[in-house]
């Protein structure tokens, strides 16, 4: 066994897996950077369930700098899951304009209507019971149950995606290897974690211009040397297609791509 393969067993191992050197590192610079370059953002400052689970809605597919002004808005207008759930869905869509794709607003009123319906008005925290209702993916899901009730779940967007494939696979790989990677490097304390990874997607290792150069994990990164090498970097980063496409139709539920 190579010294990059012995395994560091973490204190606790019944809520931690056994990382790999390189990904003990990984994690630990993550949480490093996070640390003095992570975004103030106002989800991030609240453990609501409904407002976390508003603000992943909207972040589906849309930028950050769209979606503060609306979510601001928006909670304003329906301070909770009940006050939404009471609301005429022709309304709610017209409180959401501009931030496109429609469907989104439908989805976030019939899924206040069933927990309100279903679970006395409280966004349940547990996956399958989150996964039951009808527009929560597993990115959703996810992200709920990490940020609003602090589990261990991982959350894999496009961002995270794009950097787990980039620093240990080197090139795309199947969703399920990417999410049985993102749950393995979960620390015990997931929550910093987690939004440290979509920080470091959409500021550092981003889909068209990796910002290699300046890149905490340039000695880790098995793509470095496609995107971070002088010319060829340059050229590589300019030939890369991004990972996915800003679709034109409604996005499919849980998936946020900023
Ligand atoms: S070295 Fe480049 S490709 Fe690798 S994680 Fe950093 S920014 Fe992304």
């Amino acid at each position: 066994m190579t010294h990059e393969e012995k395994c560091i067993r973490p204190r606790n191992e019944r809520t931690a897996p056994v990382k790999t050197p390189s990904q003990a590192l990984f994690v630990r610079r993550l949480l490093r950077w996070y640390r003095r370059q992570g975004r103030s953002l106002p989800w991030r400052r609240t453990a609501d369930p409904y407002r976390i689970l508003v603000s992943e809605v909207m972040l589906q597919q849309t930028q950050v700098d769209r979606v503060l002004p609306k979510y601001r808005e928006f909670l304003r207008r329906y301070p909770s899951i009940e006050a939404l759930a009471r609301a005429r869905v022709g309304e709610v869509r017209e409180v959401w304009y501009p931030l496109g794709y429609n469907v989104r607003p439908v989805r976030l009123w019939g899924i206040a209507n069933e927990v309100v319906r279903r679970h006395e008005g409280r966004v349940p925290a547990e996956r399958a019971a989150l996964l039951g209702l009808k527009g929560i993916g597993p990115y959703t899901a996810g992200a709920v149950r990490a940020f609003a009730f602090r589990r261990r779940a991982a959350v894999v967007d496009t961002n995270v995606r794009r950097v787990l494939q980039r620093v240990f696979f080197g090139r795309a790989r199947p969703d399920r290897q990417v999410w049985a990677l993102a749950e393995r490097l979960l620390p015990r304390h997931p929550y910093d974690f987690n939004q440290a990874l979509m920080d470091f997607g959409a500021l550092v290792c981003t889909a068209r211009a990796p910002a290699c150069a300046r890149c905490p994990m340039a000695s880790l990164c098995r793509s470095y040397d496609r995107f971070g090498r002088g010319p060829a970097g340059v050229r590589a980063v300019r030939a890369v297609r991004p990972e996915r496409a800003r679709p034109a139709a409604a996005p499919a539920p849980g998936r946020r791509a900023v």
